[in-house]
This record gives structure tokens, sequence and C-alpha cells, in this order.
């Protein structure tokens, strides 16, 4: 064709009956192709006429529960503990505390990430006059901060008379000297009703720590930190009740009957999304667990799982689920697929259930298997609306347990909650542990998982952003804006799939070189 014709290739083009490439129902005819994953495809790249920092990745992990970005770490013990649930929170996603441990110290953790950052601090901890000087050193030990408003009584709601805060106690030596020599008497105060936006104000202007919120009588009502105003500004996306600027929390439990108990203790310590965890959600012990937490705690969101199929599916959405996990089998600890002879290839399990889950308004959490930021896209194209991540979380900074060294390598452990290791530690604590494989109680314990290690990843306050960052730029390469509109394109035919062959596979991985580092982000 000539130079001159080529200004006709878009006129050209329209004659065309179909895109380039397949839709989703073609690439996923599982009568024809058998089960796929997210190695197995790729999606077609669009137009783009948007900066990548404009793509949204909003969605939704529940009915209710609304994220700034699509990322949820898994309830595993070398995973998620309150350090990676708030960091979670803050960057956009949200943390899923695990329960392989004992009910009270499980409660603990969900306190410490609601206890992170508030709006009005509603209930604040305060102290009485006669107090000492080492009674504050010793609260600043057990709880972590300092300011401390001091009431006539000691208690909550009694007259304000001052306040004690880190620069009050810092040099002074002498732990039997009173809170009422030390502390600040001349205070800048708020009145009750006032709405949170004109309270940061006067904080802002006040220049202190703390702003104590007091009724007409001059009785503490609540408490403003200043640090909470610096949280907010650093942390911009942060995943927070829309009332208490509370950062969100979720937490797995089992369905043995003790796990009401436990549940009770965690909706006690704030807890905002529950997840039931089991390898085959589909049992009558979850759907009654389902039904009882929905009734118990009509504001709690309770996801349910893990399913594979439209049946199962549609047995927990019946009885009430807010959400749904996928996954049996895809996790990189996990070696139930060659034990139990049961499971799914993950891209079809999330494209089967999510497709069903859809209708009737339930999202979907794909769970296991991620390995890198096109498998996270894949997942969302597929249909999910958020993915659980083990392996690519283990090893961070907020991930429990320390770092060891081995054949000159930064490790830390990460072993599947099936694992024997898992489910031996489950001796130690009490009955309603991680009680995911229904083996634990058995005299020969089925491992569904194994114990390893991975290599020291750094802090995710340097990889979520990461994978966000990287997230947008591949909606950016299929010309879509957002999660929503990317989903929406794979409903109507617009965003196209290609079949990968395993040599195209070997194609799009680093070939040919002799040796090469491969570092992910700065
Ligand atoms: P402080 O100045 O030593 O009190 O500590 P920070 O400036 O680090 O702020 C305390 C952090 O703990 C803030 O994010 C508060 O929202 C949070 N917090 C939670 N509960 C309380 C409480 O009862 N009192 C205080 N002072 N802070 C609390
Ligand atoms: P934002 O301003 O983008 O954070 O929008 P929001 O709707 O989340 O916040 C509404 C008001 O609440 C604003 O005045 C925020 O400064 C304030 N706010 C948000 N998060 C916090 C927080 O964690 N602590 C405090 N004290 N105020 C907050
Ligand atoms: P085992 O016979 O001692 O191995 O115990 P099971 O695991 O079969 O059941 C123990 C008890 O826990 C029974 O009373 C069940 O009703 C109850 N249960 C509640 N939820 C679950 C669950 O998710 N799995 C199993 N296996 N039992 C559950
Ligand atoms: P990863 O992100 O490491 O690929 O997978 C994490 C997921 O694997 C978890 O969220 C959980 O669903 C699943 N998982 C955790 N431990 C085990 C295990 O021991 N066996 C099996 N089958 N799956 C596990």
């Amino acid at each position: 064709m000539s130079f001159e014709a080529s200004a006709n290739a878009l006129d050209f083009l329209k004659q065309y009956e179909t895109l380039d490439g397949i839709d989703v129902k073609t690439l996923m005819d599982s009568v024809s192709r058998g089960g796929l994953t997210y190695n197995d495809f790729l999606m077609l790249p669009g137009k783009i006429d948007f900066p990548s920092s404009e793509v949204s990745l909003e969605t939704k992990l529940t009915k209710k529960i609304t994220l700034k970005a699509p990322l949820v770490s898994s309830p595993m013990d070398t995973v998620t503990e309150s350090e990676m649930a708030i960091h979670m929170a803050l960057l956009g996603g949200i943390g899923i505390i695990h329960h392989n441990c004992s009910a009270d110290e499980q409660a603990a953790m969900v306190r410490k990430v609601k206890k992170y950052e508030n709006g009005f601090i509603s209930d604040p901890v305060v102290v009485s006059p006669t107090q000492t000087v080492g009674d504050i050193k010793k609260l600043k030990q057990k709880l972590g901060f300092t300011g401390f408003p001091v009431t006539e009584n000691g208690k909550m709601r009694g007259k304000l008379v001052g306040i004690v805060t880190s620069r009050d106690i810092q040099f002074h030596d002498d732990d039997t000297t009173p809170v009422s020599d030390i502390m600040t008497k001349d205070l800048v105060t708020a009145s009750g009703n006032v709405n949170l936006t004109t309270a940061n104000e006067v904080l802002r202007k006040s220049k202190k720590g703390k702003l104590p919120i007091i009724d007409e009588e001059g009785n503490i009502t609540a408490l403003l930190s200043r640090t909470d105003l610096q949280k907010n500004h650093n942390y911009p996306i942060a995943s927070k009740s829309f009332d208490s600027k509370q950062l969100l929390c979720g937490a797995a439990i089992g369905t043995r009957p003790d796990d009401r108990l436990r549940l009770e203790k965690l909706v006690e310590a704030g807890l905002d999304v529950v997840i039931l965890d089991s390898s085959q959600g589909n049992s009558i012990f979850q759907i009654e667990m389902i039904k009882w937490a929905k009734s118990t705690f009509p504001k709690l969101e309770v996801i349910a799982g893990n399913v594979v199929t439209r049946e199962q599916a549609a047995s927990l959405i019946a009885a009430g689920a807010d959400g749904l996990r996928i996954g049996m089998g895809s996790g990189s600890i996990c070696i139930t697929q060659e034990v139990m002879a049961v499971g799914r290839p993950q891209g079809t399990a999330v494209y089967n259930v999510t497709e069903f889950a859809k209708k009737f308004g339930v999202p979907c959490i794909a769970d296991g298997g991620i390995q890198n930021i096109g498998h996270i896209t894949k997942a969302i194209a597929l249909g999910a609306s958020t993915v659980m991540m083990g392996g690519l979380l283990a090893g961070t900074t907020e991930s429990p347990g320390s770092y060891f060294y081995k054949n000159g390598q930064r490790l830390k452990s990460y072993r599947g909650m099936g694992s024997i290791e898992a489910m031996e530690k489950q001796d130690t604590n009490d009955n309603a542990a991680t009680s995911r494989y229904f083996s634990e109680t058995d005299e020969v314990l089925v491992a569904q998982g194994v114990s390893g290690s991975v290599v020291d990843r750094g802090s995710i306050t340097k990889f979520i952003p990461y994978l966000i960052s990287g997230l947008q730029h591949g909606l950016q390469d299929m010309g879509v804006t957002s999660l929503a509109a990317m989903q929406e394109g794979v409903d109507n035919g617009k965003v196209r799939f290609e079949f990968r062959s395993p040599s195209a596979q070997l194609e799009g991985g680093v070939h040919s070189l002799h040796s090469y580092e491969k570092r992910l982000h700065n």
C-alpha cells in the first residue's frame, strides 16, 4: 500500500467484523482447552490518551467495603499480624490477621490496628492528678503514647484539669513527682459539638500535639492528636472507616463452635470484616457460621470461602456471604492438588466463580498464585475485585518473624497454614485456632502445604506503591482508565485476550542472556 493510502488505515480497519484477539468467553472455553491460569494468556494493548497516574484502582472488597487499591494480605502466620495489617491499610489495601494464635492474642492484634489512627479518639486513656511521673512512664511503655489528659477523678468524662505529654516528663528524673506538679493547666480545648474538620483546624492553629474536646461542664468527651493529621497527610489513600477514621482491619476464623467466641472478641476489638478460613468452603459448618455471624453482628462484613466452582459459590451466597475468596491449590506453598486430587487452575476458577457471583453483587478475592503485577491485572480482568497475596508479601519488613541468612542470602520463613509445622503449632493454642484443612485434630496429620523461606523484599511501604504504579501502567497500556472500565471492557468484548502457547510464554520471559539481575523497583 502506498504512503498516501496509509491515511486510510483507520477507515480500512472498519471492514473487519471483529476486533483483533479473542473475547474472554472464547479464551475461557474450558471444554476445548482445559483449565487455564494467569501465565496462559495476555491482554492486547488499547489506545493511550491519558496519564497512568489518572488510572483509578478503586474496587470492592465486600458488598459494603470499598478500597482504593485491590490488595489484600493473606491470613497466614508468616504474613499478617498487626504491623502488616496497619501498613496494608495505610497504603490503600487491607490486611487479614491470621488465627493460628489464641483468640485474645488475635483480638489484641486487631485492637492495635484499630487504635493506630483516629479522628476523634472517643475513649482516650486519661490519668489523675495524684498519679506519678513513674506511672506515666509505665503507661508510655505499655501503650506507646504519652499524651494523657488529666481529669479530677482520673476517669474518662471527668472534669479536665490538665494534660501531660512526652515533653513534660522527658527530662524529669524524680519518678515520685505527682502529675499535678508537671501537667500543663492552661489548655487549648474545643467544645463537644465541634465537627472533625473544624476541630482539626483548631488543632492545627494551636500548634499543640493534642486537642481535648470538652462539654459545657468542662468534662472531657474526646481527644484529637496531631500525629493523626500527619498520618492522614502521609497516606492519602488509606483504607479507613468513614466516621471514625480508624484503619480498616480484617481477621480470619474457622467454623468450629469456639470460633463464635473468638469472633465476639474480634468484633469487640473493632473488626470490620471477617474471613471464614477454609480450604473447601462449601460445608454445612460454614453456612451455619455465615448465618450466625450476619444475624449476630449486622455491621460486620463476612467473606466466605474458599471456592472454585459456581456450585460452591451459590451455597455461600445463598447463606448471606458479603464476599467470596477464590482458590484451591494455587498458592505458592500449597500441595492440595497433588495430595487431594481436588482443586482448579486459578484463572478458570476466578472466571467461573466471579461470572456467577457478580449477578448477585458479591465481590470476590482471587487468592493465591499471585507472583507479579501482571497476575494481579489478569485476576481482575477475569472478574476478581481484589487479590490476596501470601508469598509476595512474606519476607517484607512488616511480615512476622526475623530475618536469617542462608548461603549469603537474607531470608524470612514462609509456610503454608496446612503445613505440618503450622498445624503442629495449634496444639499449643486454644482449640479454635486454624482449622482450615479439616485434618488438624486427626492422629495422622495430612499436610496440604510446605514450609520454606523467601528472600528479603524490603518494606511494603515501597513494595505496595510499586504494585499500584505497575497496575496503573498496565491499565494504561490496555487503554482503560479504571479497574471498573477494564471489567466493563472485558464484559462487552472490547478488552481482547490472546492465548499464550508454551513457547510464547518462554518468549515473554527474559531469555537468551548470559546473566542478568532482576531489579523490580528502585
Ligand atoms: P503521644 O504524643 O506520645 O501521645 O503519641 P503520638 O503523637 O505518637 O500519638 C498517639 C497515636 O496513638 C495517635 O495516632 C492516636 O490516634 C493513637 N491513640 C490511640 N488511642 C489513644 C489514646 O488513648 N491516647 C492517645 N494520646 N493516643 C491514642
Ligand atoms: P481527606 O481530607 O481527603 O482525608 O478526606 P476525608 O473525608 O477522609 O476527611 C474529612 C476530614 O477528616 C478532613 O478534615 C480530614 O483532615 C479529616 N481526617 C481524615 N482522616 C483523619 C484522621 O485520621 N485524623 C483526624 N484527626 N482527622 C482526619
Ligand atoms: P474429629 O472427628 O474430632 O476430627 O472432629 P471434626 O473435625 O469432624 O469435628 C469436630 C467438631 O467441630 C464437630 O462437632 C463439628 O461439628 C465441629 N465443626 C465446626 N466447624 C467445623 C469445620 O469447619 N470442620 C470440621 N471438621 N468440624 C467442624
Ligand atoms: P501465595 O500468595 O503464596 O501464592 O498463596 C497464598 C494462599 O495460599 C493463601 O492465601 C491461602 O489461600 C493458601 N494457603 C496458605 N497455606 C496453605 C497451605 O498450607 N495449603 C494450601 N493448599 N493452601 C494454602
